[in-house]
């Protein structure tokens, strides 16, 4: 099975559209397809294989034979390393067709694919790849009679859901690590977004990646997803979505076999501009820190808080700032912001603009569906929010920004850390000390000072609180993905 798809920009990719099992692609044992949407147009892409419960057994089994006879500490480290940087090659060489799936797919800017998305997801292949042989443990004195050592043994076979708003990137946080450790990996898409994963199941054998290493399958959630979340032969679960959902998978994990689980879920990051700040940069970092990636990102600066003495002329800038953000067609080249994901995702996000209203907040800005056709929401500013308002608290995953001011920063920072959730926050100040207090005293596994939205694949990304349980990136990933041993050896100790 395979579909054609074409593209904005005049081009066209064949793509496979089967399950990808043990190096192949094939059909949901089930038969079903389900439809890929285009969210500019709301209409259909292709249809791509749907996994089953039975569906997701047979990859785990082919996944723990692979693991047992073929991979895990079978393989050198040094030889993983090779081929998690050979994928790193190939998703490189084939960028431009990537970026133009997941564009189409998604409905993410290709721009900004092709500039962000793609390169960021080769950038961790290599990364991980560096780590695969400098992974080892350590040697622990006792006493004399004694010797002990460590082992950072890989887990097994690794469960990873993944959610539709950077669907490759998402992809290469949870693979590259995971295979650098020397796991094997059961991978589900997200069923709004399965296109550019299959793509790159193209690549793996082209890297040398044995068959049965990597396996990816496309379906949802309370199917497929459930499925891996109660398997009892799936050692670890790693999920990235909705902190719902994240709940769901942590039970699951708890009442199945007690397989190791990391989260990565939802936020509502405060943003708050000293002050002292720089308002042009503040402007320009927190509409980005709100709308980028149409403001489907975990940690979106959702709650900007700006300081009374320059809070007019902040709110005056940043709204002509709003209006030169480019609105339409993601293959339109100047194009940053397309539509949402799913007819869905703009029903939640129109009810919650909604609820801003019933509730008494001031539209400065948008507000309103874009175009005709598509998924497309004006980006939006909120003023004059009560802090318990739902559209304050709640996490909206869409352009929709409250803005409110404050003056006292030590009564703000009970307010900025009022949250259930802890991704990311951000600070604005020319005064260092001060915007390093602030960074200390949030409550979030990520703080950007004087800046927003800042990513590399060394530096860890997770979240405090009901944002998460683990980090990903960095050298921190690793242990998300080792069992640690540890050998007690007796050189002269007498027996009891
Ligand atoms: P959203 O609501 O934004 O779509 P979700 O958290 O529902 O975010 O989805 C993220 C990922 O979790 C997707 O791959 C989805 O299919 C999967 N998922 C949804 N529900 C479940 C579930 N009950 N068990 C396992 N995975 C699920």
């Amino acid at each position: 099975m395979s579909a054609t798809l074409q593209f904005g920009n005049g081009k066209s990719s064949t793509i496979q559209t089967g399950l990808y099992i043990n190096g192949k692609f094939q059909p949901g044992a089930e038969g079903k397809t389900f439809a890929v949407v285009n969210p500019a147009n709301g209409k259909e892409i292709c249809q791509v294989s749907e996994a089953s419960a039975k569906d997701v057994d047979a990859a785990v089994k082919v996944a723990r034979e692979t693991y047992d006879n073929k991979w895990g500490e079978k393989v050198s480290g040094r030889e993983r390393g090779k081929m998690l940087i050979r994928l790193a090659e190939l998703i490189e060489e084939n960028a431009d067709e990537l970026a133009a799936i997941e564009s189409l797919d998604n409905g993410k800017a290709f721009s900004i694919a092709r500039s962000f998305d793609i390169p960021e997801a080769a950038a961790n292949f290599r990364y991980y790849g560096g780590w695969a042989d400098k992974v080892h443990g350590k040697t622990i004195e006792v006493v004399d009679s004694k010797f002990c050592y460590t082992r950072h043994e890989p887990i097994g076979v690794c469960g990873q859901i993944i959610p539709w708003n950077f669907p490759f990137l998402m992809m290469a946080w949870k693979i590259a690590p995971a295979l650098a450790t020397g796991n094997v990996v059961v991978l589900k898409t997200a069923e709004q977004t399965p296109l550019s994963a299959l793509k790159f199941a193209e690549l793996i054998e082209k890297a040398g990646v044995p068959p049965g290493v990597i396996n990816i399958v496309q379906g949802f959630g309370p199917t497929a997803g459930a499925a891996i979340a109660n398997h009892m032969d799936i050692d670890k679960v790693a999920f990235t979505g909705s902190t719902l959902v994240g709940r769901n998978i942590l039970k699951a994990a708890a009442s199945s076999n007690l397989k190791k689980t990391t989260l990565e879920l939802g936020g509502k990051s405060p943003n708050i501009i000293m002050n002292d700040a720089n308002i042009d940069d503040a402007v320009a970092w927190s509409c980005f820190g709100i709308n980028f990636n149409h403001g489907q990102c975990c940690c979106a600066g959702s709650r900007v808080y700006v300081q009374a003495g320059i809070y007019d002329e902040f709110e005056k800038k940043l709204l002509a700032k709003y209006k030169s953000i480019n609105v339409g067609d993601p293959f339109k080249q100047d194009t940053f912001q397309g539509p949402q994901v799913s007819q869905l995702q703009y029903d939640r996000i129109m009810a919650m603009i909604e609820s801003g209203k019933q509730e008494g907040g001031k539209i400065l800005t948008g507000g309103e569906r874009h175009g005709k056709e598509g998924y497309f929401i004006e980006p939006t500013i909120f003023t004059g929010v009560n802090h318990d308002a739902k559209i304050a608290r709640e996490e909206i995953f869409g352009p929709v920004l409250v803005l409110q001011k404050f003056e006292d920063e030590a009564e703000l920072m009970k307010i900025a850390n009022d949250s259930i959730y802890g991704l990311a926050a951000a600070v604005f100040s020319r005064d260092i000390s001060k915007a390093i207090q602030t960074a200390h005293a949030l409550k979030a596994g990520t703080v950007w000072v004087n800046c927003y939205n800042q990513l590399h694949p060394n530096v860890p990304f997770g979240g405090y609180k009901a944002s998460g349980i683990g980090r990903e990136l960095g050298e921190y990933a690793l242990s998300n993905y080792t069992n640690i041993k540890a050998v007690h050896v007796n050189l002269s100790e007498p027996a009891p």
